[in-house]
């Protein structure tokens, strides 16, 4: 968690309503970066950035299929190697969400079902079934954008990423482009309010 809590201590990540506990324990001990570990984490924050942009485009294309706009990447080695949005409407899937999407993809396309090394970046806190899926594929870092204290898992309502019961922890950076990503949902909830 070292990396994550000195990330958060530089750039004031917003947290409200997300437990992190590590985060809490770590701050006080990481008071110190040096100029290196600050430059490298100015690059990181440009990065996540950049992907979050290319999964906001996702949510995007879910908006026009008439979707909660939900947009995922999985990066690995620094390219996407998988790119999806949520398409419970168009499949009739209740499971169709566009963490677990992508997840597929991303095996697909690495030919292999274990995610190590791969980030997966989604514009809105994966919820419990879709951080379950995370866990298991051995995802090592979720970055999300809105939160959702309503059911999110990495941390707002549970912690699935980072139960220690399981057999596999996830670091996880939450906020990143927040406000674009709530303001996408924000907008698709006013158009289809009386729809649902
Ligand atoms: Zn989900």
């Amino acid at each position: 968690m070292v990396f994550v809590c000195c990330y958060c201590l530089l750039f004031g990540r917003k947290l409200s309503g997300i437990v992190w506990a590590d985060f809490d324990n770590n701050v006080v001990s990481n008071n110190v970066v040096s100029a290196e570990r600050e430059e490298f984490l100015m690059v990181e924050e440009r990065s996540h950035r950049d992907f979050m942009k290319e999964a906001l485009l996702e949510a995007e294309i879910a908006a026009g299929e008439g979707e909660v706009p939900v947009g995922a990447l999985v990066v690995r080695g620094g390219e996407v190697i998988a790119r999806d949005h949520n398409r419970r409407e168009r499949i009739g899937d209740p499971t169709a969400h566009a963490e677990l999407l992508v997840l597929r993809r991303a095996a697909a396309a690495v030919g292999d079902w274990r995610l190590n090394e791969c980030t997966l970046y989604v514009t809105l806190e994966p919820c419990p079934m879709c951080a379950g899926a995370i866990v298991l594929a051995r995802i090592d870092l979720v970055v999300f954008g809105a939160s959702d204290p309503r059911a999110g898992a990495a941390g707002s309502r549970y912690n699935i990423l980072q139960d220690g019961n399981l057999n596999h922890r996830v670091e996880v950076i939450g906020g990143v482009l927040e406000s674009e990503c709530e303001n996408l949902l924000r907008q698709f909830w006013r158009t289809h309010a009386e729809e649902r």
